[in-house]
């Protein structure tokens, strides 16, 4: 057996961390490129302790999911400024779109050079300005994980750039910032945050390590989402929460996800759907596809066993089999009102099209068995 594992530089979680903001920027550099979320008023905590100590600020909105554009705007600030070092305050789109301006701050060249897919695929050759992330959604895990995606508009998909050497330098998890997010938002990035723990546990490249955390997060998000979804003040559930996105993004970093994520790179740049909502679409219809197609053509695979612990771990029953935890996120999913697939116009007509963009995406790749054409169409009719 061998195997890797990477992160961020340091990780500080908990509640009210965001205090120590200030002092743990302080020697970081003397402008700081601040990328924020459309409610740019969020990040005051953040820039009252930079001003307070001096640090000059250039600010920076992204107001949705991230596209090369505006990533390439946002460059164009930090380097007129001529920002030291990146922090990212709001969901994963923000943290994403701040991995790639400090990459670009150290890092001649296009954007075009590194993205994947449509792009050159490049590597970095030079390490990225130091990063903070500090996310406010609970669910992608971004703050831990070495990529960033980006919606390119005139591909009509969104792609990563990708290196071990974005991963941020410093994670500052504060629960605290999570409690004003509103239910349906809770909702969708809470069931990615569990999609991403769920598809590392079985993905191929689970290690040992990466069982581990996701054991931990599996339950901390069973047990915790729908408190969450209900009083978005309930501590322990956004506590919860919170760790189960960071522990998705530390599996997810180490071991790849599956075809729900292979399925939602494309979905997402093909139609205007969040992403956390795309992958709650998918879940329950990938579970129930991939394990049909495991006890058919796999049957000794051990993902089959996978997936009867994953049902034990999430539903509490110590005799629960795989289609009883399959049931058990179908359940959830209704509860939390999770739209299908038609929501966000996408058709029966379409699903063809879909199914040729998505089958050679790399969280395909680690999906516990390699899905036919037929199997991913059906898992898209279904959650249509
Ligand atoms: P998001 O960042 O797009 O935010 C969703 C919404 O929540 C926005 O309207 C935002 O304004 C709002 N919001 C954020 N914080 C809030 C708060 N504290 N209170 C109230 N509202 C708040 O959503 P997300 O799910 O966090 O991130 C999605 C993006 O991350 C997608 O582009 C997706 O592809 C990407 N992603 C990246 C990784 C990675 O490893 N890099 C992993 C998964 C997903």
């Amino acid at each position: 057996m061998r195997f890797e594992f990477a992160t961020a530089g340091r990780i500080i979680f908990g509640p009210g961390t965001i205090g120590e903001i200030g002092d743990l920027a302080a020697d970081m550099g003397r402008r700081a490129f601040v990328v924020t979320g459309k409610t740019v008023e969020r990040a005051a905590p953040l820039v009252g302790q930079l001003k307070a100590q001096g640090t000059a600020i250039t600010p920076f909105s992204i107001p949705g999911e991230p596209t090369t554009d505006l990533v390439l705007a946002a460059v164009d600030a930090a380097r007129r400024d001529a920002c030291e070092f990146v922090i990212g305050m709001g969901g994963g789109s923000v943290l994403d779109a701040g991995k790639v301006v400090a990459a670009l701050l150290t890092n001649g060249g296009d954007l075009m050079d590194y993205l994947e897919v449509i792009g050159g695929g490049q590597p970095l050759s030079r390490k990225p300005a130091v990063y903070i992330a500090i996310p406010t959604t609970a669910g992608t895990g971004a703050e831990v994980t070495r990529n960033a995606v980006l919606d390119s508009p005139r591909h009509r998909v969104k792609v990563s750039m990708r290196s071990p050497l974005m991963l941020p330098d410093l994670a500052v998890i504060d629960p605290e910032l999570t409690y004003s997010i509103p239910p349906e938002i809770t909702a969708v990035t809470g069931l990615d945050a569990f999609t991403q723990l769920l598809e590392a546990y079985v993905s191929v490249n689970a290690t040992p390590l990466t069982d581990g955390i996701c054991r931990e997060g599996l339950q901390r998000a069973a047990r915790s989402l729908k408190k969450a979804w209900m009083d978005g003040n309930n501590t322990g559930a956004r506590r919860d929460m919170c760790l189960a996105s960071l522990f998705g993004g530390l599996a997810l970093a180490n071991a790849k996800l599956g075809a729900v994520h292979g399925f939602a790179g494309p979905l997402g740049g093909m139609y205007d759907a969040p992403h956390g909502a795309l992958c709650a679409a998918l879940l329950p219809h990938v579970l129930e596809v991939n394990l049909k197609a495991l006890q058919s053509r796999a049957p000794e695979s051990p993902a089959i066993n996978r997936y009867h612990e994953v049902a034990r771990m999430i539903t509490g029953n110590s005799t629960g089999r795989a289609s009883e935890g399959i049931n058990w996120i179908q359940e959830l999913c209704s509860q939390l009102q999770v739209p299908g697939l038609a929501e966000y116009g996408i058709k029966e007509g379409d699903l063809s099209t879909i199914v040729a963009k998505s089958k050679d995406a790399s969280s395909m790749k680690g999906n516990p068995i390699l899905l036919t054409e037929p199997e991913l169409l059906e898992v898209l009719q279904k959650a249509l």
